[in-house]
């Protein structure tokens, strides 16, 4: 047997096995019998090519093999066509290219030619040289049409993995084509090795890797990693010929093999790299402009401490890569919450601004929750889902992902990446699209972005801990300016409310005077309470509390509060009995729970309903918010007021921010700080028209007295009124 019919027999048995195995795959569809049957054909052919040179009576072989050769572009041509994927009718947001017509008129006209040659196959005249030439035009032309129309709809896709995948089929079949019909010359005498059988088996192989997933782009990198493998055999050898060129012919094989080795390990390094940039240069600009653009956001973000300088820097260097068409960076709301839950809101954008502007907690579950958990989420990859779902008839799946695919569109997300605080929680997410294609982002673009979400993570981190510094300095030399204002304005305060005193106790006054007298005593101590909540406001906070019953401190601060309330207003308070200790200050509490109430009966104007509720809350809250492995400790203070406007809620916690005539605007600010210092949060939700609560949340210091009694839980669900005043 010679090197041909050798090759041939190999290959045939190579392209079975790979026909076989498509079909062993557990999802067989269309497209898998069609390969199947395509391999199948090619490996016959080549069976049928090595026994013709082996065995005598060969009239029913060759008619065999001219029949095999008929089929193979009919096949070809069907399956190519199968191989770009129909875009899915469902989603609404892209047109649809429709191929079915063009499709339909290349399976007919391919019908049309094999019809003749089949006859003729057939006939006597079978062996006519004629009737060899006519198979060979049919099947070269047939293949290359059919490998043209391939990379031709896949042009037309508009998606970057379909071009990407279609371009690079077509080009390795056009080689096994172009190799195969070469190893024909061989019947007009030209020696020429097997090369274009081996190929087929090569374009077989990877064709049969591309329809095991639908994201093909991995074939690329197959691609580049082969041009960069070719491209460094090529320069080795090349220094090995030098050697044999310049030190000695083949007698000196051995000495040129050792100082070729030596110069090839010295070089090879340097080399590879070298290779690698130039090959990634030239045929994936792209990623490279995007790869160098990323290197060089990386390196002035680690300078970076404020978030609007981070946020430009990723907007400009995103623009100078140009692999992008829209980005954008939404941050998590800090300070009150509202009643939508926890929300992100647009921060910076480059290109078009995405449609939504907030993403609240509420209604954006999905999307968040996707983001927690997978840090990433693909609007390509959710179509994919949603097509699946859809296959499967999984009713819950199919409004999962189209909920999911709504939101990644609605904030102009191609893909979406996670930014995680510290302690994972979500703080920010980073959106990145490229309208121009579909399925615009490879794998490594991805992971080039996630990184590029977890500097932003950092970023925000340190920007936080750096304002968290500030504020520590601003506080110190708050306290240091309030313990000189307490010196210098607390004891002339004392002597001109001593002096007023004197004066309004002495008989005989005008009754004016005696109003004036009146006004300077008020403004005196009005001035007084200032200077005193200041000093509240900057005095240290011991940390090292033993825990207490926050029970205990509620009940007290509405004993006392309660004599001062008018009528008209309804008082509810209800306490969960079981509830576990806090530590905080006891009277830090009670000042705290003190203006929460007076807050709220003042923005009742003395009528509505105010409730005081303590719950044990076993997990932390969605919005990131304190709990120990206990769970969290919280009081509840909902008033029926006018709600928070969007300007004061802003403001809520800023030292000296009031809206009233009379307010010092420091209540919430020292409240604030109190909570904050025992290690927890105060959240607020509010509604216009409807009300406020205001919760303070700390950590819990220990399980509920009852812990071990699922039958108290019951009991305990329904929070009982502990007691009720006013009308
Ligand atoms: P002050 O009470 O001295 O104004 P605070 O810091 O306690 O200072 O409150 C700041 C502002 O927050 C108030 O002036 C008020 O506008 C607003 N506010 C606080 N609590 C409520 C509430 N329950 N309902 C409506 N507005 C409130």
């Amino acid at each position: 047997m010679d090197l041909r019919s050798r090759t041939a027999l190999f290959c045939a048995a190579l392209a079975l096995a790979i026909a076989t195995s498509v079909l062993l795959r557990a999802r067989v569809r269309q497209l898998q019998v069609l390969f199947a049957a395509f391999a199948a054909d090619v490996g016959l052919w080549y069976l049928s090519q090595a026994l013709v040179g082996i065995v005598h009576q060969k009239g029913l072989l060759v008619r065999a093999s001219e029949i095999l050769a008929v089929l193979m572009p009919q096949l070809a041509v069907r399956l190519f066509s199968a191989i770009v994927p129909s875009p899915s009718p469902l989603l609404p947001t892209r047109e649809a290219p429709s191929y079915a017509p063009q499709r339909a008129r290349l399976h007919r006209l391919a019908t049309l030619a094999a019809l003749p040659l089949v006859a003729l196959v057939v006939s006597p005249y079978h062996a006519h040289d004629a009737v060899r030439v006519l198979l060979f035009v049919y099947t070269a032309g047939l293949t290359g049409v059919a490998l043209w129309h391939l990379a031709a709809e896949g042009r037309a896709s508009g998606s970057r993995a379909v071009v990407a995948r279609t371009r690079f089929l077509a080009a390795v079949g056009a080689l096994a084509a172009v190799f195969t019909l070469a190893d024909f010359l061989s019947l007009l005498g030209a020696r020429l090795p097997p090369v274009g059988a081996v190929l087929s088996i090569v374009f077989l192989f990877v064709l049969s890797q591309s329809l095991q997933s639908a994201r093909l782009l991995d074939l690329y990198d197959l691609a580049g990693r082969l041009l960069v493998a070719t491209a460094l055999a090529f320069a080795i050898a090349g220094i090995f010929w030098l050697f044999v060129s310049f030190v000695g012919a083949f007698n000196t094989m051995y000495l040129n093999a050792v100082l070729a080795s030596i110069a090839i390990l010295v070089l090879f390094n340097p080399l590879q790299a070298k290779v690698e940039a130039y090959t990634h240069q030239i045929f994936f600009r792209e990623r490279f402009d995007l790869e160098s653009a990323a290197g060089t956001m990386r390196k002035r973000l680690a300078h970076v401490l404020e978030v609007r300088e981070m946020s430009a820097i990723v907007v400009a260097g995103l623009e100078e890569s140009r692999r992008i068409t829209s980005a954008a960076l939404f941050l998590r709301e800090e300070g009150a919450v509202q009643p939508g839950g926890t929300a992100f809101v647009l921060d910076a954008h480059l290109g078009d601004a995405p449609a939504v502007a907030r993403v609240e907690e509420g209604s954006s579950r999905t999307l968040l929750d996707r983001l927690t958990q997978r840090r990433v989420a693909v609007r390509d990859e959710v179509e994919r889902e949603l097509s699946d779902a859809l296959d499967a008839g999984d009713a819950h799946a199919v409004a999962q992902a189209r909920e999911l695919y709504m939101r990644l569109d609605g904030i102009g997300a191609g893909a979406a990446f996670a930014i995680e605080g510290d302690d994972k929680e979500l703080v920010g997410i980073f959106v990145v699209n490229d309208d121009r294609v579909r399925d615009a982002f490879t794998p490594e673009e991805l992971t080039l972005f996630e990184g590029l979400a977890g500097q932003l993570s950092t970023v925000i981190e340190n920007s936080r801990a750096y304002a968290r510094v500030k504020e520590r300095d601003r506080l110190a030399a708050l306290g240091a300016m309030a313990a000189g204002l307490a010196h210098e304005v607390k004891n002339p305060l004392g002597a001109i409310k001593g002096a007023a005193q004197l004066l309004a106790e002495e008989e005989g006054r005008a009754s004016g005077d005696q109003e004036f007298v009146g006004i300077i005593l008020e403004e005196v101590d009005r001035l007084d309470r200032v200077v005193s909540s200041i000093l509240d406001y900057a005095r240290p906070r011991s940390t090292e509390v033993p825990p207490i019953d926050v029970n205990g401190a509620v009940r007290r601060t509405m004993q006392i509060l309660a004599p001062t309330h008018e009528e008209g207003l309804e008082i509810r308070v209800d306490l969960d009995e079981d509830l576990p200790h806090a530590r905080i200050d006891p009277e830090q509490l009670r000042q705290v729970l003190m203006n929460l109430v007076t807050n709220a009966v003042q923005a009742m104007g003395g009528r509505g309903r105010l409730s005081v509720t303590t719950v044990h809350r076993r997990r932390a809250r969605p919005s990131g918010a304190v709990a120990s492995e206990h769970g969290a400790v919280e009081v509840r203070v909902a008033d029926t007021g006018p709600g928070i406007s969007a300007k004061v809620l802003k403001n809520l916690f800023v030292p000296f921010f009031t809206t009233k005539t009379s307010g010092t605007g420091l209540g919430l600010a020292i409240s604030q700080r109190i909570v904050q210092s025992a290690g927890g949060i105060i959240d607020v939700q509010t509604a216009a028209g409807v009300g406020t609560i205001f919760t303070i949340v700390l950590p819990a210091h220990d399980a509920p007295p009852s812990a071990s009694a699922a039958t108290h839980d019951l009991e305990r669900r329904a929070s009982r009124p502990e007691g009720v005043a006013g009308a």
